[in-house]
């Protein structure tokens, strides 16, 4: 494994060139690489999941703006990746989505089309582009599965960022059909964990109620909820889906998606969330639930069958367990984490 770029890991400057060193066959270009997943998959990587026959980089924005076509090809260009995982996208809670939604729109299309053309140009083995949960129909059945994405119109709130991560679909099939391109993605559910974008107003639900508590505990205030508490979530851990990304990357030969999420029997409520967290942090003070604040979607209930049918004894991290490491890694790094 290696470090961002930015940085020129050793492992990168050596690739194919040293002295008795094995030729790497396979050189996996990360985009999105310092985020909440790209960090956790650098980090697993670290912790021996990496292969000597890999190279892998990690992208940031620094070193490339994804919405710009030129800056796209110039970094595959430079780096001749064999393989991509594609994670760099505008991201947010249903708070910055709502304001959000042109944004959306835009720039993911804009990094997804040059992304995904530039592999197709320099002949890139195979892709794993990211979508969400939240692209799925609003108005559906349940639980939800990998063949419902293009069923009816997304949730109302977050249109912009779903329609643009459903294009993605639409992209690879083409590409697939057209090239006989190896281009896939992978649902995840509301992913959480280290290095996670900690601001209120833009991150997501645990996050945002992770750095509120610690605010909330450090000033003697009341824990502010925003909403009823009574929507509900599939949360999967980064470390988790770091290690299921990289099977991906691995073992998974199928177009068409597949979901990554813990079971629908841990799907919790908001409430519940604010609670472990609450636990995690030895927070005392009371806990308030805005409800002038939007529910957003109420559920997205999702099955992991088809992953559950490749991985049947993949064992996530107790949420619990999970939210804890979050919470103390936040407290750790209050200072440098992204907030
Ligand atoms: P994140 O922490 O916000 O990281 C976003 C990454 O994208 C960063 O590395 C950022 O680079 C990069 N990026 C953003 N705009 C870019 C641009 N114009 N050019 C180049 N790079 C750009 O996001 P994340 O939570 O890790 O999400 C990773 C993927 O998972 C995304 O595709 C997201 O849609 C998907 N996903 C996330 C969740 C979730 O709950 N977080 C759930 C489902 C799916 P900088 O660090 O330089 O800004
Ligand atoms: P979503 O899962 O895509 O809807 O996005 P979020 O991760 O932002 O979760 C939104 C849900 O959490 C809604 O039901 C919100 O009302 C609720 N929520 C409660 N407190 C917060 C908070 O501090 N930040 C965010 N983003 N959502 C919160």
């Amino acid at each position: 494994m290696c470090a961002a770029v930015s940085s020129l890991c050793p492992v990168f400057a050596i690739v194919g060139m040293a002295e008795g060193e094995a030729a790497k066959s396979k050189r996996i270009l990360v985009t999105g690489g310092s985020g909440l997943v790209g960090k956790a998959i650098e980090q697993v990587g670290k912790d021996g999941e990496g292969r000597p026959d890999e190279e892998w980089i990690f992208l940031s924005s620094k070193d490339a703006d994804l919405t710009n076509a030129a800056e796209t090809r110039a970094m595959f260009d430079r780096f001749r990746p064999t393989h991509v995982i594609h994670l760099a996208a505008m991201v947010g809670g249903l708070f910055r989505n709502m304001k959000y939604n042109l944004d959306f729109w835009r720039k993911n299309v804009h990094i997804n089309d040059n992304v995904l053309h530039s592999a197709h140009e320099h002949g890139v083995t195979k892709v794993i582009s990211c979508l969400s949960t939240c692209i799925f129909p609003d108005k559906t059945t349940y639980p939800i599965d990998e063949t419902m994405i293009h069923n009816g119109p997304p949730h109302s709130s977050n249109f912009g960022y779903s329609y643009a991560k459903r294009m993605i679909d639409v992209q690879n099939r083409a590409y697939s059909e057209q090239y006989g391109r190896m281009f896939t993605a992978v649902i995840p559910t509301n992913v959480f964990g280290m290095h996670d974008n900690f601001n209120i107003e833009d991150g997501h639900v645990l996050p945002g109620l992770i750095h509120k508590t610690y605010l909330a505990q450090r000033d003697g205030r009341s824990l502010m909820v925003w909403g009823s508490g009574k929507p509900r979530r599939q949360f999967i851990f980064s470390r988790d889906l770091a290690r299921l990304f990289i099977w991906v990357l691995r073992e998974y030969e199928e177009i068409e998606p597949i979901i990554l999420s813990v079971g629908e029997e841990e799907e919790v409520s908001i409430k519940e969330a604010a609670e472990s967290i609450v636990a995690a942090m030895n927070f005392k003070g009371e806990v308030i639930f805005d409800t002038s604040k939007s529910d957003g979607q109420y559920k997205k209930t999702a099955s992991n069958s088809k992953l559950r049918k490749y991985l049947p004894d993949f064992k996530f991290t107790p949420f619990s367990q999970a939210v804890k490491e979050t919470c103390d890694w936040f407290v750790a790094n209050y200072d440098v984490a992204r907030k």
